[in-house]
Protein backbone atom coordinates (compact mmCIF):
# COMPACT_ATOMS: atom_id res chain seq x y z
CA UNK A 1 0.00 0.00 0.00
CA UNK A 2 0.75 3.42 -0.62
CA UNK A 3 2.72 5.33 2.21
CA UNK A 4 2.59 8.76 0.15
CA UNK A 5 -0.83 8.82 -0.36
CA UNK A 6 -0.67 7.78 -4.18
CA UNK A 7 -3.54 4.89 -5.01
CA UNK A 8 -4.48 3.19 -8.14
CA UNK A 9 -8.14 4.15 -6.72
CA UNK A 10 -9.88 6.25 -3.69
CA UNK A 11 -13.40 5.01 -2.93
CA UNK A 12 -15.72 7.83 -1.46
CA UNK A 13 -18.31 6.87 0.39
CA UNK A 14 -18.23 2.68 2.17
CA UNK A 15 -21.92 2.08 1.75
CA UNK A 16 -22.70 -1.60 0.49
CA UNK A 17 -21.73 -0.43 -2.94
CA UNK A 18 -18.74 1.16 -2.32
CA UNK A 19 -17.20 -1.46 0.19
CA UNK A 20 -17.61 -4.25 -2.22
CA UNK A 21 -16.06 -2.17 -5.30
CA UNK A 22 -13.22 -1.14 -3.11
CA UNK A 23 -13.18 -5.34 -1.54
CA UNK A 24 -13.63 -6.58 -5.51
CA UNK A 25 -10.22 -4.09 -6.47
CA UNK A 26 -8.15 -4.82 -3.83
CA UNK A 27 -8.98 -8.82 -4.40
CA UNK A 28 -7.86 -7.77 -7.63
CA UNK A 29 -4.12 -6.47 -6.90
CA UNK A 30 -5.30 -2.92 -6.85
CA UNK A 31 -4.04 -0.84 -4.25
CA UNK A 32 -7.26 1.15 -3.06
CA UNK A 33 -8.37 3.79 -0.30
CA UNK A 34 -11.67 4.33 0.99
CA UNK A 35 -13.18 7.26 2.66
CA UNK A 36 -16.10 6.92 4.56
CA UNK A 37 -17.76 9.42 6.61
CA UNK A 38 -19.65 7.08 9.16
CA UNK A 39 -18.19 3.96 10.98
CA UNK A 40 -20.51 0.87 10.02
CA UNK A 41 -22.72 -0.08 13.34
CA UNK A 42 -21.69 -2.48 15.24
CA UNK A 43 -23.57 -6.52 14.02
CA UNK A 44 -24.63 -8.39 17.37
CA UNK A 45 -26.57 -11.36 17.36
CA UNK A 46 -28.99 -10.56 20.57
CA UNK A 47 -29.54 -6.96 18.57
CA UNK A 48 -32.99 -6.50 17.42
CA UNK A 49 -33.17 -6.86 13.40
CA UNK A 50 -31.64 -4.10 11.69
CA UNK A 51 -35.20 -2.14 10.14
CA UNK A 52 -33.28 -1.23 6.48
CA UNK A 53 -33.38 -5.29 5.07
CA UNK A 54 -32.79 -5.74 1.05
CA UNK A 55 -33.25 -8.45 -0.96
CA UNK A 56 -30.31 -9.64 -2.95
CA UNK A 57 -30.91 -11.57 -6.23
CA UNK A 58 -28.62 -14.62 -6.70
CA UNK A 59 -26.30 -12.83 -8.65
CA UNK A 60 -25.33 -9.99 -5.99
CA UNK A 61 -24.57 -12.81 -3.53
CA UNK A 62 -22.26 -14.79 -5.96
CA UNK A 63 -20.21 -11.48 -5.81
CA UNK A 64 -20.60 -11.30 -2.13
CA UNK A 65 -19.18 -14.85 -2.11
CA UNK A 66 -16.32 -14.04 -4.69
CA UNK A 67 -15.30 -11.41 -2.35
CA UNK A 68 -15.25 -13.15 0.94
CA UNK A 69 -18.23 -11.51 2.59
CA UNK A 70 -20.81 -14.41 2.49
CA UNK A 71 -22.25 -15.88 4.38
CA UNK A 72 -22.96 -12.97 6.58
CA UNK A 73 -22.49 -13.18 9.87
CA UNK A 74 -25.65 -14.78 12.07
CA UNK A 75 -26.26 -16.69 8.70
CA UNK A 76 -29.88 -18.22 10.86
CA UNK A 77 -30.91 -13.65 10.66
CA UNK A 78 -31.23 -14.11 6.81
CA UNK A 79 -34.53 -14.67 5.03
CA UNK A 80 -34.90 -16.65 1.73
CA UNK A 81 -37.56 -16.55 -0.68
CA UNK A 82 -38.24 -19.20 -2.91
CA UNK A 83 -41.54 -17.72 -4.20
CA UNK A 84 -42.67 -14.48 -5.27
CA UNK A 85 -46.66 -13.64 -5.77
CA UNK A 86 -47.75 -9.96 -7.04
CA UNK A 87 -51.22 -9.55 -7.25
CA UNK A 88 -54.00 -5.96 -8.33
CA UNK A 89 -55.91 -4.65 -5.71
CA UNK A 90 -58.05 -3.40 -7.79
CA UNK A 91 -58.40 -5.45 -10.86
CA UNK A 92 -58.13 -9.64 -11.52
CA UNK A 93 -54.47 -9.93 -12.48
CA UNK A 94 -52.18 -12.06 -10.44
CA UNK A 95 -48.76 -14.16 -11.15
CA UNK A 96 -46.62 -16.26 -9.32
CA UNK A 97 -42.88 -17.03 -10.00
CA UNK A 98 -41.00 -19.93 -8.35
CA UNK A 99 -37.05 -20.65 -8.04
CA UNK A 100 -37.83 -23.85 -9.17
CA UNK A 101 -38.58 -22.57 -12.59
CA UNK A 102 -34.96 -21.19 -13.10
CA UNK A 103 -33.64 -24.62 -11.20
CA UNK A 104 -32.57 -22.47 -8.46
CA UNK A 105 -32.90 -22.75 -4.90
CA UNK A 106 -34.11 -19.54 -4.30
CA UNK A 107 -34.86 -15.75 -6.17
CA UNK A 108 -33.11 -14.01 -3.77
CA UNK A 109 -32.68 -13.40 0.51
CA UNK A 110 -33.40 -10.79 2.41
CA UNK A 111 -30.23 -8.97 4.28
CA UNK A 112 -29.83 -6.79 6.92
CA UNK A 113 -28.47 -3.53 5.96
CA UNK A 114 -25.81 -3.39 9.30
CA UNK A 115 -25.01 -7.05 8.39
CA UNK A 116 -23.89 -6.09 4.80
CA UNK A 117 -21.54 -3.75 5.56
CA UNK A 118 -20.06 -5.32 8.17
CA UNK A 119 -19.53 -8.13 6.39
CA UNK A 120 -17.76 -6.30 3.84
CA UNK A 121 -16.16 -4.19 5.86
CA UNK A 122 -14.37 -7.04 8.12
CA UNK A 123 -12.98 -8.48 4.76
CA UNK A 124 -12.24 -5.15 3.72
CA UNK A 125 -9.89 -5.24 7.01
CA UNK A 126 -5.98 -4.79 5.83
CA UNK A 127 -6.59 -4.75 1.99
CA UNK A 128 -7.40 -1.27 1.38
CA UNK A 129 -6.37 1.50 3.70
CA UNK A 130 -9.55 2.72 5.08
CA UNK A 131 -10.13 6.38 6.01
CA UNK A 132 -13.25 6.88 8.65
CA UNK A 133 -14.49 9.22 10.16
CA UNK A 134 -13.35 11.22 6.95
CA UNK A 135 -14.54 13.72 4.41
CA UNK A 136 -13.92 14.74 0.92
CA UNK A 137 -13.23 18.28 1.38
CA UNK A 138 -11.70 19.28 -2.30
CA UNK A 139 -11.19 17.52 -5.51
CA UNK A 140 -8.68 18.51 -8.03
CA UNK A 141 -8.96 16.62 -10.97
CA UNK A 142 -5.91 16.26 -12.94
CA UNK A 143 -4.30 14.76 -16.02
CA UNK A 144 -2.49 12.21 -14.58
CA UNK A 145 -4.11 11.80 -11.37
CA UNK A 146 -7.23 12.90 -9.47
CA UNK A 147 -6.32 14.44 -5.72
CA UNK A 148 -8.60 14.45 -3.40
CA UNK A 149 -7.81 16.56 -0.05
CA UNK A 150 -10.15 15.24 2.85
CA UNK A 151 -11.56 17.89 5.93
CA UNK A 152 -8.78 17.55 8.15
CA UNK A 153 -6.16 18.05 5.54
CA UNK A 154 -5.36 14.40 4.27
CA UNK A 155 -4.25 14.74 0.80
CA UNK A 156 -4.66 11.60 -1.76
CA UNK A 157 -4.12 10.64 -4.90
CA UNK A 158 -5.37 8.37 -7.09
CA UNK A 159 -5.57 7.32 -10.86
CA UNK A 160 -9.44 6.53 -10.58
CA UNK A 161 -11.69 8.25 -8.25
CA UNK A 162 -14.85 6.43 -7.49
CA UNK A 163 -17.95 8.42 -5.86
CA UNK A 164 -20.05 5.75 -4.18
CA UNK A 165 -21.82 8.47 -1.63
CA UNK A 166 -25.60 7.66 -2.40
CA UNK A 167 -27.95 9.85 -3.60
CA UNK A 168 -26.52 12.94 -2.13
CA UNK A 169 -23.19 12.56 -3.53
CA UNK A 170 -21.69 16.22 -2.63
CA UNK A 171 -18.61 14.62 -5.38
CA UNK A 172 -21.61 14.35 -8.27
CA UNK A 173 -22.31 17.20 -7.33
CA UNK A 174 -18.80 18.90 -7.32
CA UNK A 175 -17.83 17.51 -10.73
CA UNK A 176 -21.16 19.58 -12.21
CA UNK A 177 -22.88 16.33 -13.23
CA UNK A 178 -26.63 16.69 -13.43
CA UNK A 179 -29.12 14.41 -11.31
CA UNK A 180 -33.04 14.44 -12.51
CA UNK A 181 -35.62 12.34 -12.56
CA UNK A 182 -39.26 12.42 -11.03
CA UNK A 183 -40.26 12.70 -7.23
CA UNK A 184 -43.14 9.63 -6.66
CA UNK A 185 -44.80 11.78 -3.76
CA UNK A 186 -44.75 8.72 -1.61
CA UNK A 187 -42.62 7.17 1.02
CA UNK A 188 -41.87 3.85 2.11
CA UNK A 189 -42.99 2.80 5.17
CA UNK A 190 -40.65 -0.05 6.57
CA UNK A 191 -41.39 -1.94 9.75
CA UNK A 192 -40.84 -6.00 11.00
CA UNK A 193 -44.01 -7.29 11.35
CA UNK A 194 -45.31 -11.12 12.45
CA UNK A 195 -48.23 -12.22 10.87
CA UNK A 196 -51.23 -15.23 11.76
CA UNK A 197 -49.62 -17.14 9.09
CA UNK A 198 -46.44 -18.37 8.33
CA UNK A 199 -44.67 -16.44 5.45
CA UNK A 200 -44.28 -19.37 3.01
CA UNK A 201 -40.77 -18.17 2.36
CA UNK A 202 -42.53 -15.78 -0.48
CA UNK A 203 -41.98 -12.49 -1.07
CA UNK A 204 -45.49 -10.89 -1.64
CA UNK A 205 -46.62 -7.61 -3.42
CA UNK A 206 -49.86 -6.24 -3.63
CA UNK A 207 -50.28 -3.56 -6.24
CA UNK A 208 -52.54 -0.80 -4.27
CA UNK A 209 -53.87 2.58 -6.20
CA UNK A 210 -51.78 4.61 -3.48
CA UNK A 211 -48.42 2.77 -4.31
CA UNK A 212 -47.17 -1.08 -4.19
CA UNK A 213 -47.22 -2.90 -0.23
CA UNK A 214 -44.52 -5.57 -0.49
CA UNK A 215 -43.94 -8.36 2.85
CA UNK A 216 -40.46 -9.71 2.50
CA UNK A 217 -39.99 -12.94 4.61
CA UNK A 218 -37.40 -12.65 7.35
CA UNK A 219 -35.23 -15.39 8.57
CA UNK A 220 -37.05 -15.12 12.02
CA UNK A 221 -40.61 -15.93 10.84
CA UNK A 222 -41.44 -12.13 10.42
CA UNK A 223 -42.09 -10.20 7.44
CA UNK A 224 -40.07 -6.73 6.47
CA UNK A 225 -42.96 -4.65 5.17
CA UNK A 226 -42.40 -2.09 2.50
CA UNK A 227 -45.58 0.19 2.41
CA UNK A 228 -45.05 2.84 -0.35
CA UNK A 229 -47.69 5.52 0.18
CA UNK A 230 -48.82 9.26 -0.64
CA UNK A 231 -46.87 11.41 1.48
CA UNK A 232 -49.73 12.49 3.64
CA UNK A 233 -50.86 8.66 3.98
CA UNK A 234 -47.84 8.01 5.36
CA UNK A 235 -47.13 10.41 7.86
CA UNK A 236 -51.08 9.45 8.77
CA UNK A 237 -49.78 5.55 9.42
CA UNK A 238 -47.00 6.31 10.82
CA UNK A 239 -48.91 8.27 13.36
CA UNK A 240 -51.35 5.00 14.21
CA UNK A 241 -50.89 3.18 17.24
CA UNK A 242 -49.33 -0.46 16.88
CA UNK A 243 -52.88 -1.88 17.13
CA UNK A 244 -54.69 0.72 14.52
CA UNK A 245 -51.31 0.34 12.03
CA UNK A 246 -51.71 -3.24 12.65
CA UNK A 247 -55.69 -3.19 11.05
CA UNK A 248 -54.46 -0.75 8.76
CA UNK A 249 -51.85 -2.68 7.29
CA UNK A 250 -53.63 -6.08 7.55
CA UNK A 251 -56.57 -5.21 5.30
CA UNK A 252 -53.97 -3.05 3.02
CA UNK A 253 -52.49 -6.48 2.56
CA UNK A 254 -55.79 -8.08 2.18
CA UNK A 255 -55.12 -10.54 5.11
CA UNK A 256 -53.16 -12.60 2.55
CA UNK A 257 -51.42 -13.76 5.85
CA UNK A 258 -54.32 -13.67 8.15
CA UNK A 259 -54.13 -10.36 10.77
CA UNK A 260 -51.19 -9.19 12.01
CA UNK A 261 -50.34 -9.69 15.10
CA UNK A 262 -47.55 -7.40 16.30
CA UNK A 263 -45.57 -4.17 14.34
CA UNK A 264 -41.82 -3.50 15.83
CA UNK A 265 -40.99 0.36 15.19
CA UNK A 266 -41.42 1.98 11.87
CA UNK A 267 -39.53 4.47 9.64
CA UNK A 268 -40.22 5.97 6.41
CA UNK A 269 -37.75 7.04 3.51
CA UNK A 270 -38.83 9.60 0.32
CA UNK A 271 -39.33 7.69 -2.86
CA UNK A 272 -37.42 9.59 -5.48
CA UNK A 273 -36.41 7.87 -9.54
CA UNK A 274 -33.11 9.91 -10.11
CA UNK A 275 -30.24 9.04 -12.99
CA UNK A 276 -26.82 11.03 -13.61
CA UNK A 277 -26.72 12.71 -16.92
CA UNK A 278 -22.96 11.34 -16.79
CA UNK A 279 -21.26 8.64 -15.05
CA UNK A 280 -17.87 9.69 -16.03
CA UNK A 281 -16.24 13.24 -15.24
CA UNK A 282 -12.23 12.98 -15.68
CA UNK A 283 -10.79 10.70 -13.76
CA UNK A 284 -13.67 10.39 -11.19
CA UNK A 285 -16.47 7.80 -11.94
CA UNK A 286 -20.09 7.31 -10.13
CA UNK A 287 -21.34 4.24 -8.85
CA UNK A 288 -24.62 2.64 -6.91
CA UNK A 289 -27.33 5.33 -5.48
CA UNK A 290 -24.71 8.39 -6.56
CA UNK A 291 -25.25 7.56 -10.15
CA UNK A 292 -29.24 6.08 -9.93
CA UNK A 293 -31.90 5.89 -7.72
CA UNK A 294 -34.88 3.47 -8.79
CA UNK A 295 -38.16 2.75 -6.75
CA UNK A 296 -38.02 -0.04 -4.39
CA UNK A 297 -41.00 -2.00 -5.74
CA UNK A 298 -38.35 -4.65 -7.67
CA UNK A 299 -36.17 -4.10 -4.46
CA UNK A 300 -32.95 -3.53 -6.93
CA UNK A 301 -30.85 -0.19 -5.53
CA UNK A 302 -28.09 -2.54 -4.26
CA UNK A 303 -28.40 -5.32 -6.94
CA UNK A 304 -28.11 -2.68 -9.66
CA UNK A 305 -24.99 -0.92 -7.34
CA UNK A 306 -23.45 -4.89 -7.12
CA UNK A 307 -23.37 -4.99 -11.13
CA UNK A 308 -21.63 -1.45 -11.43
CA UNK A 309 -19.15 -3.02 -8.93
CA UNK A 310 -18.77 -6.61 -11.53
CA UNK A 311 -18.99 -4.10 -14.41
CA UNK A 312 -16.33 -1.58 -13.38
CA UNK A 313 -13.89 -4.66 -11.81
CA UNK A 314 -13.66 -5.99 -15.26
CA UNK A 315 -13.03 -2.85 -17.12
CA UNK A 316 -10.13 -2.20 -14.66
CA UNK A 317 -8.40 -5.52 -14.54
CA UNK A 318 -8.73 -5.60 -18.59
CA UNK A 319 -7.18 -2.27 -19.01
CA UNK A 320 -4.61 -2.81 -16.58
CA UNK A 321 -3.78 -6.17 -18.60
CA UNK A 322 -3.47 -4.36 -21.94
CA UNK A 323 -1.46 -1.83 -20.00
CA UNK A 324 -3.38 0.67 -20.59
CA UNK A 325 -3.97 3.51 -17.98
CA UNK A 326 -6.82 2.53 -15.76
CA UNK A 327 -8.24 6.33 -15.47
CA UNK A 328 -7.96 6.89 -19.12
CA UNK A 329 -11.35 8.33 -20.47
CA UNK A 330 -11.79 5.63 -23.25
CA UNK A 331 -11.90 2.64 -20.24
CA UNK A 332 -14.28 4.56 -17.89
CA UNK A 333 -16.33 5.41 -20.95
CA UNK A 334 -16.65 1.61 -21.47
CA UNK A 335 -18.13 1.26 -17.70
CA UNK A 336 -20.51 3.64 -18.37
CA UNK A 337 -21.52 2.92 -21.55
CA UNK A 338 -22.41 -0.75 -20.08
CA UNK A 339 -24.08 0.34 -17.12
CA UNK A 340 -25.70 3.53 -17.67
CA UNK A 341 -27.78 1.76 -20.38
CA UNK A 342 -28.40 -1.16 -18.15
CA UNK A 343 -29.38 0.66 -15.72
CA UNK A 344 -31.68 3.28 -17.38
CA UNK A 345 -33.67 0.55 -19.01
CA UNK A 346 -34.56 -0.92 -14.99
CA UNK A 347 -35.35 2.56 -13.80
CA UNK A 348 -37.57 3.01 -16.94
CA UNK A 349 -39.00 -0.69 -16.59
CA UNK A 350 -40.21 0.05 -12.50
CA UNK A 351 -41.23 3.78 -12.86
CA UNK A 352 -44.00 2.12 -15.96
CA UNK A 353 -44.80 -0.37 -13.93
CA UNK A 354 -45.64 2.08 -10.90
CA UNK A 355 -47.18 5.01 -13.41
CA UNK A 356 -49.69 1.48 -14.90
CA UNK A 357 -50.26 0.27 -11.30
CA UNK A 358 -50.99 3.52 -10.18
CA UNK A 359 -54.19 4.55 -12.64
CA UNK A 360 -57.81 3.51 -11.73
CA UNK A 361 -58.22 4.28 -15.37
CA UNK A 362 -60.36 0.88 -16.29
CA UNK A 363 -59.37 0.18 -19.70
CA UNK A 364 -55.58 0.16 -18.27
CA UNK A 365 -56.90 -1.72 -15.21
CA UNK A 366 -57.97 -4.12 -17.14
CA UNK A 367 -55.17 -4.44 -19.44
CA UNK A 368 -52.83 -4.83 -16.80
CA UNK A 369 -55.16 -7.92 -15.04
CA UNK A 370 -54.77 -9.12 -18.40
CA UNK A 371 -51.00 -8.95 -18.41
CA UNK A 372 -50.29 -9.90 -15.08
CA UNK A 373 -52.77 -13.34 -15.75
CA UNK A 374 -50.56 -13.78 -18.48
CA UNK A 375 -47.33 -13.51 -16.81
CA UNK A 376 -48.81 -16.10 -14.68
CA UNK A 377 -49.78 -18.66 -16.72
CA UNK A 378 -47.81 -18.34 -20.24
CA UNK A 379 -44.65 -20.75 -19.49
CA UNK A 380 -41.61 -19.20 -21.11
CA UNK A 381 -43.38 -15.09 -19.86
CA UNK A 382 -43.34 -16.35 -16.28
CA UNK A 383 -40.44 -17.65 -16.94
CA UNK A 384 -38.65 -14.41 -18.16
CA UNK A 385 -40.61 -12.21 -15.16
CA UNK A 386 -39.02 -14.89 -12.63
CA UNK A 387 -35.55 -14.48 -14.13
CA UNK A 388 -36.42 -10.26 -13.43
CA UNK A 389 -37.67 -11.02 -10.08
CA UNK A 390 -34.03 -12.70 -9.54
CA UNK A 391 -31.95 -9.74 -10.66
CA UNK A 392 -31.59 -11.17 -14.19
CA UNK A 393 -33.25 -7.52 -15.65
C1 LIG B 1 -37.45 1.66 1.53
C2 LIG B 1 -36.34 1.16 0.70
C3 LIG B 1 -36.22 -0.21 0.45
C4 LIG B 1 -35.19 -0.69 -0.35
N1 LIG B 1 -35.11 -2.03 -0.60
C5 LIG B 1 -34.12 -2.52 -1.39
C6 LIG B 1 -34.03 -3.93 -1.69
O1 LIG B 1 -34.85 -4.74 -1.26
N2 LIG B 1 -33.02 -4.35 -2.50
C7 LIG B 1 -32.09 -3.50 -3.01
O2 LIG B 1 -31.21 -3.94 -3.75
N3 LIG B 1 -32.15 -2.16 -2.73
C8 LIG B 1 -33.13 -1.65 -1.94
N4 LIG B 1 -33.19 -0.31 -1.66
C9 LIG B 1 -32.17 0.59 -2.21
C10 LIG B 1 -30.86 0.54 -1.42
O3 LIG B 1 -31.08 0.83 -0.06
C11 LIG B 1 -29.86 1.53 -2.04
O4 LIG B 1 -29.83 1.33 -3.44
C12 LIG B 1 -28.46 1.29 -1.46
O5 LIG B 1 -28.40 1.61 -0.08
C13 LIG B 1 -27.42 2.11 -2.22
O6 LIG B 1 -26.14 1.77 -1.75
P1 LIG B 1 -24.91 2.76 -1.94
O7 LIG B 1 -23.74 2.06 -1.29
O8 LIG B 1 -24.82 3.18 -3.35
O9 LIG B 1 -25.29 4.08 -1.12
P2 LIG B 1 -25.59 4.25 0.43
O10 LIG B 1 -26.17 3.04 1.03
O11 LIG B 1 -26.36 5.53 0.54
O12 LIG B 1 -24.13 4.46 1.07
C14 LIG B 1 -23.38 5.65 0.88
C15 LIG B 1 -22.24 5.69 1.88
O13 LIG B 1 -21.46 6.87 1.64
C16 LIG B 1 -21.18 7.53 2.86
N5 LIG B 1 -21.02 8.96 2.56
C17 LIG B 1 -21.97 9.85 2.20
N6 LIG B 1 -21.43 11.06 1.96
C18 LIG B 1 -20.10 10.93 2.19
C19 LIG B 1 -18.99 11.82 2.11
N7 LIG B 1 -19.16 13.09 1.75
N8 LIG B 1 -17.75 11.35 2.39
C20 LIG B 1 -17.57 10.06 2.75
N9 LIG B 1 -18.59 9.16 2.84
C21 LIG B 1 -19.82 9.59 2.56
C22 LIG B 1 -22.39 7.22 3.74
O14 LIG B 1 -22.06 7.34 5.11
C23 LIG B 1 -22.69 5.77 3.33
O15 LIG B 1 -21.97 4.84 4.09
C24 LIG B 1 -34.23 0.21 -0.89
C25 LIG B 1 -34.33 1.57 -0.64
C26 LIG B 1 -35.39 2.06 0.14
C27 LIG B 1 -35.50 3.54 0.40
Amino acid sequence: MSRRGEHDVIVVGAGPVGAALALALAADGFDVAVVEAQPPRPAAREAELDLRVVALAPDAIALLQDLGAWPLPFPERVGSYRRMEVWDATGPGRARFDAAERGEAALGRIVENRHLQHALWTALAGRARVLCPAEAADLDDGDATAALTLADGTRLRARVLVAAEGAESPLRARLGIGFAGRDYGQRAVVAHVATERPHEDTAWQRFLPGGPLAFLPLGDGRSSIVWSLPDAEAARVLALDDAAFCCALGAAFDFRLGPITAAGPRAAFPLRLRRADRYVAGRCVLVGDAAHVVHPLAGQGVNLGLRDVACLRRVLAEARARGSDIGAAHVLRRYERERRSENALAAWTFDAIERVFASTAMPLVLARGLGLEAAGRIGPLRRALAAAAAGHL
